[in-house]
């Protein structure tokens, strides 16, 4: 039997062999290459379980792609045995992605009879860090972190035991031999005394003592497994308030660690997808409906109706939460817009005015990984999980190309919510998340991500694969690169083809595209795109009606200037005046000075952005001028819409001969303008502006793609994140007969872009097209 997938490095070997014992079956099992190579010698029904149960019983962490058996001369085995690596070929899938704590392991650190009782870094072939640890190929303990650590005898002997669990786990550690937690002050010195702990009645070690300064009120850095992050009482206003403001993190909101599901429960609405979500081996951030009367400070998610929570996913984390006992906010170890610190210098220098105790320990990070996030939404009468941000627990695992990769690749991404994607024949590798393109240190961790991967998976790109924009550091980046041919792919064809690779389409497919921004093939500022299109190519099929970015880039941290311009569109038709909240807000002279770029056109690009829509809509509804990160008012417009309004706007489609359809939104704009006017609740206002976005979507996509005998549609585009407006267009698009495709393994935001660049560069030179006309 051969059995393919990401069975290295996950205690697939043990599994088979503890199988085939159990099934009284003689033979071998090995690593190679491939995969994992099995011969079986018994009883044909033993063998037939053997080969029914190896792909439906397989470890947690595997992911079982195909498993192919032929039959083969009986040997006479007496017993079965795992056979030595056969290490001559590379590996296609050399290590796992980082796994949650498991229930075997959770177990021995709560059992005081255990030698690992509250050992922070208990770990197993079921669970523990990988892609953070890794160092090299092939992977075992030396090309890890851990190679500074020697086993002492009885780690070495369940690493050594196939039938235990524990057999091949690289980073095997247990109190004796492994790596310690301390806790330092913030000028790095050990002077806090472990015993603290002890004194507020929790046990007498770092994290006890950690987790009194906690429950006193301090922010603690806490080393995690793709880097430090931040902590503190989620229920203390004063607390939470001195993060906010030492990490100048304005408004953006912070993510809680709870100890286990039942305080997940105290604060949010934890429906069974929400629960999936949660406690499964990927330990990522789920977002989910925040409870009235939820006891957290006011702080920690302003304007949100949503919490971002998160179980502990290492046994560190375990202890900590569990030590605690209250819902802590642990966020992002940094200052505001810098990457996460995740090497144990550089925190400590970084994170010194922040927080006041670090909870550090001796096992280095590799590579800084993120927490990922999900959403679940609604699909068809079904949950599905939404990925916003891919990252810890999913990389570095491969996604499927429909259409091989002819030649090694690269594909650089965008610059915003950077990942970069390696490919060879049919696979792809999104790397961690990146982070915004725009600092030295962001930059860097990009050249050494890629560097890392392309050793990691020995890929060595022929093709590199660039965003159109000529300004972003990863098309300087892809530009610069020597002795490889370079293709351009436009933002949105690369939105498209993400959602169509990802379920394993090739189209041609009619999509709706709606973003931020991303540069058009006629040089302009797109962002709510109709591109009906393949993996090769696509056409403009439609687009919104463009106005003007009145300072151009000013406009996406002050939506009020969309705001204005929308007004100005809707005043040229003869329509309402704005609300004078908003203009008060911003002041007469700002507004009046505002109308004149836009009339004179100066520095003002013309936009056909749908992201930039949605904040012209959230800056009117909340009266708001200003915000603190991209795309603010449009999540705070989602989370104010009244869910059970059945009132709706109503867009006008324009079709002219020989132009893309247009999606004009000014009757809608008008509307809100008077409902504002005459007083009708905000809430109200942005159910009915969501449902006319979707209605019109939804009408637009069915006429192209019934035109085009097209039968399936995307949603994809960073707007797509907006469950409300996601889930009302793919509703309306499935009544309508259309089969509807939306992103569930890469984010639909620019996180999905490398991977969508990838797959229409494979399919472009699968043609024998390096370089089509766009
Ligand atoms: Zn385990
Ligand atoms: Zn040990």
């Amino acid at each position: 039997m051969r059995v393919t997938g990401t069975v290295q490095g996950v205690g697939f070997r043990p599994f088979v062999y503890r199988l085939a014992s159990e099934l009284g079956l003689t033979g071998w099992v090995l690593n190679d290459e491939r995969g994992v190579a099995i011969e079986a010698e018994g009883a044909p029904d033993a063998v037939a379980a053997l080969l029914a149960r190896v792909a439906r019983e397989a470890p947690p962490l595997a992911r079982v792609e195909d498993v192919a058996a032929e039959e083969v001369e009986p040997r006479g085995d007496a017993t079965f045995e795992i056979v030595a690596s056969d290490t001559s070929g590379e590996a296609a899938t050399p290590v796992a992605a980082d796994c949650a704590t498991c229930e075997a392991c959770l177990a021995e650190l709560r059992d005081p009879a255990d030698r690992r009782y509250r050992y922070p870094f208990v770990n197993c072939t079921d669970c523990g860090p990988r892609f953070t640890i890794v160092t090299g190929v092939p992977y075992d303990r030396a090309r890890t972190t851990m190679a500074g650590f020697e086993m002492c005898d009885a780690c070495r002997a369940e690493y050594e035991d196939p039938a235990d669990r524990r057999f091949h786990a690289e980073p095997n550690a247990c109190p004796a031999c492994g790596p310690r937690v301390r806790l330092l002050d913030a000028d790095g010195s050990e002077s806090v005394s472990e015993a603290s702990g002890a004194a507020e009645g929790l046990p007498p070690d770092a994290v006890g003592a950690a987790a009194a300064a906690l429950l006193g009120g301090a922010i603690v850095a806490v080393k995690g497994l793709g880097g430090y992050h931040l902590a503190c009482r989620a229920d203390d206003e004063e607390a939470v308030a001195r993060l906010r403001s030492r990490k100048h993190r304005e408004e953006k909101p912070f993510a809680l660690m709870v100890a286990g599901l039942e305080q997940a429960r105290e604060l949010a609405e934890i429906g069974p997808a929400e629960e999936e979500l949660l406690s499964g081996p990927r330990g990522q951030i789920v977002l989910a409906r925040r409870r009235a009367g939820a006891a957290l400070a006011a702080a920690v998610a302003p304007g949100r109706r949503e919490l971002g929570l998160l179980l502990p996913y290492s046994p560190l984390h375990h202890l900590l939460a569990g030590d605690c006992g209250v819902p802590l906010v642990l966020t992002s170890g940094n200052v505001s817009e810098e990457p996460i610190a995740y090497r144990d210098e550089d925190a400590l220098r970084r994170l010194a005015p922040i927080a006041n105790l670090f909870l550090v320990h001796d096992r280095p990070i590799r590579t800084r990984t993120d927490d990922s996030v999900v959403r679940a939404i609604e699909l068809g009468g079904a949950a599905a999980p939404l990925p916003l941000r891919r990252s810890r627990g999913y990389v570095p695992e491969s996604a499927p190309l429909p259409l091989a990769a002819a030649r090694p690749l690269l594909a650089c991404g965008a610059e915003l919510k950077s990942t970069f994607c390696l490919a060879k024949d049919g696979r792809a590798w999104v790397g961690h998340h990146i982070g915004d393109l725009e600092s030295f240190e962001t930059l860097r961790s990009f050249h050494e991500g890629i560097d890392h991967l392309q050793h990691l998976f020995a890929v060595a790109p022929e093709l590199v694969v660039h965003d159109l924009h000529p300004d972003y550091l990863s098309t300087a980046y892809a530009l610069k690169r020597e002795g490889v041919e370079t293709v351009a792919v436009q933002h949105h064809h690369a939105h498209l083809a993400s959602c169509l690779a990802e379920h394993g389409e090739t189209g041609p497919a009619l999509g709706a595209i709606f973003d931020g921004t991303g540069y058009g093939i006629d040089g302009t500022v797109w962002g709510g795109e109709l591109l009906a299109g393949d993996l090769r190519g696509f056409e403009r099929a439609g687009s919104l009606l463009p106005v003007a970015m009145p300072g151009g880039a000013a406009a996406i941290r002050e939506p009020w200037r969309m705001a204005c311009a929308w007004v100005a569109a809707v005043d040229a038709t003869g329509g309402e005046s704005p609300p004078a909240a908003l203009v008060d807000r911003v002041g007469g002279r700002a507004w009046r000075n505002c109308r004149e770029l836009i009339a004179t056109g100066t520095g003002s690009p013309a936009t056909t952005s749908m992201g930039r829509l949605f904040d012209a809509v959230g800056a009117l509804c909340a009266a708001a001028a200003r915000v603190s990160y991209e795309g603010q008012a449009a999540v705070e417009l989602e989370a104010l819409a009244d869910r059970a309004e059945t009132g709706r706007y109503e867009l006008d489609l324009v079709e002219e001969a020989g132009a893309p359809l247009r999606l004009d939104p000014r009757p809608v704009l008008g509307e809100i303008l008077a409902d504002l006017g005459a007083g009708v609740a905000p809430a109200l206002v942005s159910a009915r502006f969501h449902a006319a976005v979707a209605h019109a979507t939804a009408e637009a996509c069915a006429t192209l793609a019934s035109r085009r005998d097209l039968g399936t549609v995307v949603l994809s585009g960073g707007v797509f994140q907006n469950a409300l407006l996601l889930e009302r267009t793919a509703a309306l698009l499935s009544g309508a007969g259309l089969r509807t495709l939306v992103p569930r393994l890469l984010p639909p935001n620019d996180g999905g872009i490398s991977y969508g660049q990838a797959a229409i560069a494979a399919a472009r030179c699968w043609e024998g097209l390096a370089k089509p006309p766009c």
